[in-house]
């Protein structure tokens, strides 16, 4: 296992499926004063309608069915998101039910905290290691690399 310390200030990332949108963002303007500590990042109808209503400053990527899913996975594999809030619809079927399940598969991969529902996010956003580094460690993914990749010269 690899140390990969989340920092103080988190780079969260906020995503909500249309039927949990009103939730989140009831629960983002709960926790506007928490979060407005950290950066935030949403897919976008869901980073638009948080930035419209709280005025929070959020990185809004592109719309969730249209790869905005998929960004956020390729910034928790680069290690530039550190914490996912994630809103599904357990009600709804989804067009990119796939990028869905990738990204849900990803961050568990890279190990970061996450949230599907309200009360996981509360837990999470009143624990004291929000303003704090947290020592997150990783399975030595390069070490598996680099032993693939010698198999392969053999
Ligand atoms: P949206 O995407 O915020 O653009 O609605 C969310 C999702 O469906 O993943």
């Amino acid at each position: 296992m690899k140390a990969a310390p989340l920092p103080t200030q988190k780079r969260i990332a906020l995503v909500a499926h249309d039927g949990r949108k009103d939730d989140l963002l009831e629960w983002v303007q709960y926790n506007r004063a928490t979060l407005a500590q950290h950066f935030l990042y949403g897919t976008g109808t869901t980073g638009k309608i948080i930035a419209e209503n709280t005025g929070l400053p959020v990185k809004r990527l592109i719309s969730g069915p249209l790869g905005g899913d998929q960004q956020i996975g390729a910034l928790i594999a680069e290690r530039n998101i550190d914490i996912l809030i994630f809103f599904w619809d357990p009600l709804e079927q989804q067009p990119h039910d796939p990028d869905v399940k990738a990204l849900l598969r990803i961050a568990v991969v890279y190990n970061i905290p996450t949230a599907s529902n309200r009360s996981t996010a509360d837990f999470l956003i009143s624990s004291p290691l929000m303003a704090d580094v947290y020592r997150r460690m990783l399975p030595d993914y390069q070490r598996r690399l680099r032993e693939a990749y010698e198999e392969d010269d053999d």
